[in-house]
């Protein structure tokens, strides 16, 4: 079988020729359809912050799988050979620790991840605990089903983390992978939608995801802008990895609104203690999604047909495809599609 491999970091990614792995005890053999490029897969290629110093190098990328159970383990009574799976960043869990008793099992302290610590699904088979893998829905193509996993997740995540309600204002920072998708949840979700970006070229796609504001954020007051929003945000989705963006946007949030940072950036982040206290306002992290996020956010894109826009590349492209998200001329969600592309 054919495998995208990421030999040690800032090394290309190359197509090996491996023998395809048999599951243990325990595991799956997943068929890969698809799997989505993340920024993540970009940070395990060039050895950046933060996979600088857990990914276990030679690795396969690729996070957002989504395939058919090939073949199971013993003791697997669960899922089935032939079943539709996803894999997600999450490649397991210890199911024990505090946080994986409290349904936290993403924040638990021994976990593996998904391309960074195991390989991933930038290949034609790759294994997975069983425990781990998720049931996709029925009418997801792969190629729609595979951006959910991690973009699709995280955003739908955040707004459950921020304690979104539908017709409340929502601001997403950035347009790509991330971005275009919090558009298209926090709509379907009852949201009102501000998108802000850098690009003055995204706003006509902007709109067209149901924006109702765009803001330029080079040309732009953000703050004034969001707070002449109706008396500001709600919620802040910030997946634009940039620190100084997060700043100017948080100002912005109306009474109690949250700032959701979501993008990953190692600038460190400053705000003026009155920004928080006289509005009250609150600043979150949100990482990723559970095993039952992950249901909810596949279940809630199949109910409002909820679709990624991707451009698809082959396993062989997969190098071409880090490279248009490093030079950011990447168009929605870049997907590796096993058969054709
Ligand atoms: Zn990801
Ligand atoms: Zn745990």
């Amino acid at each position: 079988m054919k495998a995208a491999v990421v030999e040690k970091a800032k090394a290309p990614i190359v197509i090996e020729e491996r023998e395809r792995p048999e599951p243990g005890p325990g595991e799956v053999l997943i068929q890969v359809e698809a799997c989505g490029i993340c920024h993540g897969d970009l940070d395990v290629q060039q050895g950046a912050f933060p996979y600088t110093d857990i990914t276990a190098y030679p690795i396969v990328p690729g996070h957002e799988v989504a395939g058919v159970v090939e073949k199971v383990g013993a003791g697997v009574d669960w899922p089935e050979k032939g079943m539709k799976v996803g894999m997600p960043w999450l490649y397991s869990s210890c199911g024990h620790c505090p946080a994986c008793l409290a349904g936290d099992e993403v924040l638990c302290a021994g976990i593996d991840i998904t391309g960074v610590t195991k390989d991933g699904g930038f290949q034609e088979y790759m294994l997975a605990p069983a425990r781990h893998v998720s049931a996709l829905p029925e009418g997801l193509d792969f190629a729609v089903a595979a951006p959910l996993m991690c973009a699709g997740l995280t955003v739908f995540t955040g707004l459950r983390h921020a304690g979104f309600e539908p017709g409340q204002k929502v601001a997403i920072t950035g347009l790509g992978g991330l971005g275009h998708m919090g558009v298209l949840y926090a709509r379907a979700m009852g949201g009102r939608v501000a998108v802000i970006s850098s690009s003055p070229d995204k706003e006509a796609r902007a709109r067209e995801l149901g924006a109702e504001l765009f803001i330029n954020s080079k040309k732009d007051d953000v703050t004034e802008a969001l707070q002449a929003w109706d008396g500001g945000a709600d919620v802040i989705l910030a997946t634009a990895p940039s620190a100084d963006i997060m700043k100017a946007c948080f100002p912005g949030l109306g009474r109690h609104g949250t700032l959701v940072v979501l993008g990953v950036t190692e600038d460190e982040l400053n705000f003026a203690p009155t920004d928080f206290i006289l509005a009250e306002r609150r600043v979150i992290g949100s990482l990723i999604g559970s095993r039952t996020d992950i249901q909810d956010a596949l279940a809630f894109a199949v109910a409002h047909g909820i679709k990624p826009e991707i451009t698809t590349f082959t396993l062989e492209q997969a190098g071409e495809a880090i490279g248009q998200m490093l030079a950011g001329t990447l168009r929605g969600r870049g997907v590796v599609v096993m058969n054709g592309g």
